[in-house]
């Protein structure tokens, strides 16, 4: 590490961030006793502590966010060069980096062509939510406000996107929530026989799983629903890639009923899974898609609400209501730091042939995790696309009984300790989170593969001696 910080510096950090920092998604009484990791500085597939500690990140920045590595100077000249310009104006105007970012992100999008700024995924999504009621109001006469999210999903921490939150371990004491937000069930083919669908396999179960939103709709009333949010791989609520069969029947069931299909890209986009969306391996066509982690991998905070030129219209100055457009902002979606940052993200995508990358490397992962099975019996499933993988890990695989998740935490803690830095989620059920979560950076060699892999074998032997 080459950092600028002298050890007394850092130890004052360090001090700091115990008197007054109030970290994310963190349970603060262990700080007490033991110092917070502080990273100070990224290069590449790699991150260094205060202590000059180096680790391999196995988890883009810890949530599925810095896609193409750290120390991009390319992306910081970028950023630089468009603050010195103009760093921001209200996005009632445009900019050069929001009108050219807008440009390069619909030609990936074949059959969208609408992008609307914000800063957060869970802003993103309100957006998409907000477009549903006001198309309600505007088109149905007040009905078709019902938004369908499912179980084991997750939108975001504002409390209309946690209102479409499937994961209880999130909700609990936060309600109540905002009204006609109804959940559908999960499509996870390893714990099938919560759905009652054990009998069926393959296509059939993609098929009957999906068939289950249909209930939901009928039981409804399709009249009142709206719209169906989903993600395209479900990302916290424990790495769950929908069956074969689910997208084309979920598709025809959003047509049959005119629901507005909501994809949420959150993690999923800009190469995540091997393909810039997630929803491009099914070849479905959304009607909204919204996207945030990756968009400019972290070098600058934007998400994006994406939509198609049908809905757009819906929302085009009307003589006969003086309301009738989106009536909403985003102060935050005027910064020109983020579109400068997203386009300079991409053009590295593409030269770099990090999608591609991703498949292969995606695969390979895959493999050895499944190799790792053989040797490991709690490892119960492994699951994912592309470099967004998880393993399951259960107390015994006939029953599925998920480990205590402090055990799952112990092998977190332990690869830590060896330099590989994993996460571990299944916000559904609280106190059970229990999959190991791997989301490296689309960089990565096989080299990187080979050391998480192994640090991984060992860290579950010496767990689970
Ligand atoms: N949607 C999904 C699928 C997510 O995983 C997340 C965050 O992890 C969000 C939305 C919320 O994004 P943000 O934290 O940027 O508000």
């Amino acid at each position: 590490m080459q950092g600028a910080f002298s050890e007394n510096d850092l130890s004052h950090v360090v001090e700091a961030d115990k008197a007054h920092l109030w970290h994310h998604l963190l349970q603060h009484k262990p700080l007490e006793t033991t110092d917070p990791r502080v990273i100070v500085e990224g290069k590449g597939m790699r991150v260094w502590d205060q202590n000059g500690k180096e680790f391999l990140d196995a988890v883009s920045g810890g949530v599925w966010t810095v896609n193409v590595g750290y120390g991009r100077e390319s992306i910081a000249k970028a950023v630089y060069d468009q603050m010195m310009k103009v760093c921001y104006f209200a996005n009632s105007a445009g900019s050069i980096p929001g009108s050219l970012y807008a440009e390069k992100l619909i030609s990936k999008m074949p059959g969208m062509s609408r992008v609307y700024y914000v800063n957060s995924g869970s802003e993103a999504n309100e957006k998409a939510f907000k477009m549903v009621r006001q198309i309600a109001h505007k088109k149905y006469g007040g009905k078709k406000t019902k938004i369908l999210y499912r179980d084991r999903d997750y939108h975001g921490s504002t409390l209309a996107a946690m209102s479409a939150g499937g994961q209880d371990e999130r909700n609990v004491q936060y309600g109540p929530f905002a009204p006609d937000f109804v959940k559908v069930p999960h499509c996870m083919e390893y714990r099938k026989h919560e759905l009652g669908l054990e009998h069926l396999s393959g296509e059939e179960f993609g098929i009957a799983a999906a068939n289950q939103i249909e209930e939901v709709i009928l039981r409804e009333g399709p009249e009142t629903v709206g719209a169906l949010c989903l993600e395209p791989v479900t990302a916290g609520g424990g790495v769950i890639e929908p069956p074969v069969g689910y997208w084309p029947r979920v598709q025809e069931i959003c047509k049959k009923y005119d629901v507005l299909l909501h994809i949420d890209e959150v993690v999923c986009g800009i190469g995540r899974t091997g393909t810039w969306f997630g929803y491009q391996h099914y070849g479905i066509k959304p009607d909204f898609v919204t996207m945030a982690k990756g968009v400019a991998s972290g070098y600058a905070a934007i998400a994006c609400m994406v939509t198609t030129e049908e809905v757009f219209e819906m929302f085009k100055d009307d003589s006969s209501d003086p309301l009738n457009y989106f009536r909403d902002i985003s102060t935050f979606g005027g910064c020109t730091a983020g579109p400068a940052a997203a386009l300079e993200n991409m053009r590295i995508i593409e030269d770099e042939d990090l999608l591609d990358n991703c498949a292969k490397m995606g695969d390979l992962m895959r493999a050895k995790l499944e190799g790792l099975m053989e040797k490991h019996s709690v490892i119960g499933d492994v699951r994912g696309k592309g470099l967004f993988l998880g393993a399951e890990l259960v107390a015994d695989r006939d029953s599925k009984t998920p480990v205590d998740e402090k055990l799952a935490q112990q092998v977190v803690g332990e690869m830590g300790a060896q330099g590989v830095l994993i996460g571990v989620t299944n916000r559904s059920i609280p106190g059970k989170n229990n999959t190991l979560c791997f989301s490296p950076a689309l960089i990565i060699t096989e080299d990187d593969v080979n050391k998480i892999i192994d640090t991984l074998d060992a860290a579950l032997s010496k767990v689970f001696a």
